[in-house]
């Protein structure tokens, strides 16, 4: 446990970047949550779909241990509406964790490891949440996720995706404008590009935006 409250973020450059949101060719999945009370969290998620299949493929990979990883991309600003939102461009499967069935647990050299990794083959990109698996258990955060959480991932912006391998579904926690967060109230996501082709989200408890609009 020593050390767990080093911060390793640089406080440089703390700002999101100014870019306009991709809504136009994003589908947006929106979680049984969100259709009963929505709520507005403080940043909207884009995850591309390469990140998509990768974080599927390194979930599936191990159907009975936990795994997890980094979430790599950018913090932005809308230009017009002045939203924050988060796209989600990469993932780094996490190293020197501990992990056992029942949780795993990510140490300070996995977090020295992620930045390692930015440095070398994603300059100028964040680290803007994590993920990990939840093997036959629901989409929530423990006690300890959310520990972990507040932690290493301590911005307002940054956020959490849970993913569960065996029935196939996903979640990301995200901090409200006041900086709460809910260990039991996930978020679906904008999948990028979802709306040009093929869209390729198969977690079953998210349903897609446009289908609730045709009814
Ligand atoms: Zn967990």
């Amino acid at each position: 446990m020593a050390g767990l409250g080093i911060r390793i973020s640089s406080p440089i450059s703390i700002r999101p970047k100014l870019a306009c949101m991709p809504l136009e060719r994003s589908r947006q999945w929106i979680s049984p949550y969100e259709q009963m009370d929505p709520q507005k969290p403080l940043v909207k998620v884009f995850l591309s779909q390469s990140a998509y299949c990768r974080i599927s493929l390194h979930a599936a990979s191990e159907l009975d241990d936990e795994v997890g990883g980094a979430l790599i991309g950018m913090w932005c600003l809308d230009r017009d509406t002045k939203e924050q939102f988060v796209v989600v461009q990469h993932m780094l499967p996490a190293r020197h964790t501990r992990q056992g069935s029942v949780y795993l647990t990510f140490t300070q050299d996995t977090l020295v490891g992620f930045h390692e990794e930015l440095d070398r083959n994603f300059t100028g990109k964040r680290i803007v949440g994590w993920y990990h698996t939840h093997p036959r258990m629901g989409i929530f955060l423990s006690h300890y996720d959310t520990f972990l959480h507040n932690n290493f991932f301590p911005e307002p912006w940054q956020v959490a995706l849970v993913v569960e391998p065996h029935k196939s579904l996903g979640g990301f926690f995200i901090r409200d404008a006041e900086g709460s967060l809910s260990p039991t109230r996930y978020y679906g996501f904008y999948e990028m590009n979802g709306n040009m082709g093929r869209n390729m989200v198969e977690w079953k408890n998210l349903q897609s935006a446009e289908d609730d609009e045709r009814g």
